[in-house]
């Protein structure tokens, strides 16, 4: 099955109203009529992005969400809140918002079911430490991690899901897993599911994360099982970033 590829900037905690509009200017150059491209700004900046995008084809992804639908939950950002800022995507599990917030897999779980209940598309994300991969543990919390949102929305919701592969111990450090590292995971997590369901595992779109940039993306997406990437760092280049969509196709 062909599956589209997705490349997803996730620019974190990072810029200011000016930096935001230069990137997003520099990004209005791009051509994406090969695959869907996802900008991921910090919530304040998700109107102005979703204003300077609207006309465009590329998508806005959110960085985080509430896991309750509404009430007194002071500084959260419920998922209807994001959809009135046409946010399709939102990124869930970050290893930066399990390790950082010690967010559970329970409570993960939890966020993607509100999501999807809203209709907006979780990203999940998902990975090894250097700890688990050295104790030959990464399909092992790999499983564990996309069990527990099997266990609460079922595995039928996964089409409306997308899966980021993203090693702990690439995020941020320049050492990206090689291409055949990520698909061999990836490949791993594509036949758990099919253990489940053959269809939602041949349609789920599984992307890799971890210090991508354009000299090593292209052999990413070589890779059978490697449906695209999400970019933290290379991201927040305009130009490093057109190269990374280019190289997907
Ligand atoms: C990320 O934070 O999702 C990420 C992949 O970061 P980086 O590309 O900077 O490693």
């Amino acid at each position: 099955m062909i599956r589209q590829k997705i490349v997803a900037g996730n620019w974190k905690m990072n810029g200011s109203k000016e930096t935001v509009s230069s990137l997003v200017e520099g990004l209005l150059k791009m051509d994406t009529s090969n695959s869907e491209v996802v900008v991921s700004p910090s919530f304040p900046y998700l109107s102005q992005v979703s204003d300077a995008l609207s006309a465009s084809a590329i998508q806005v992804a959110a960085q985080n969400v509430s896991d309750q639908a509404k009430g007194a939950f002071t500084g959260e950002v419920s998922a209807s809140m994001l959809k009135e800022f046409a946010v399709k995507y939102v990124l869930v599990g970050h290893s930066e918002r399990r390790s950082l917030y010690a967010e559970s897999d329970a409570f993960i779980a939890s966020k993607v079911k509100l999501l999807l209940e809203e209709g907006l598309s979780p990203m999940l994300c998902i990975g090894e430490t250097l700890a688990e991969r050295e104790a030959e543990q990464t399909l092992v919390v790999c499983q564990r991690q996309v069990q527990a949102v099997i266990d609460l929305v079922g595995i039928e919701a996964f089409e409306n899901i997308v899966i980021a592969y993203e090693p702990v111990w690439a995020i941020g450090t320049g050492l990206s897993a090689s291409a055949e590292q990520a698909q061999e995971v990836h490949s791993a997590i594509r036949q758990f599911l099919a253990e489940l369901s053959q269809t939602v595992a041949e349609k789920v779109q599984i992307l890799y994360g971890g210090s991508v940039k354009a000299s090593t993306s292209s052999a990413l997406f070589e890779m059978p099982d490697v449906d695209g990437a999400l970019v933290g760092g290379a991201s927040l280049d305009a130009e490093e970033f057109i190269a990374i969509v280019k190289a997907a196709g």
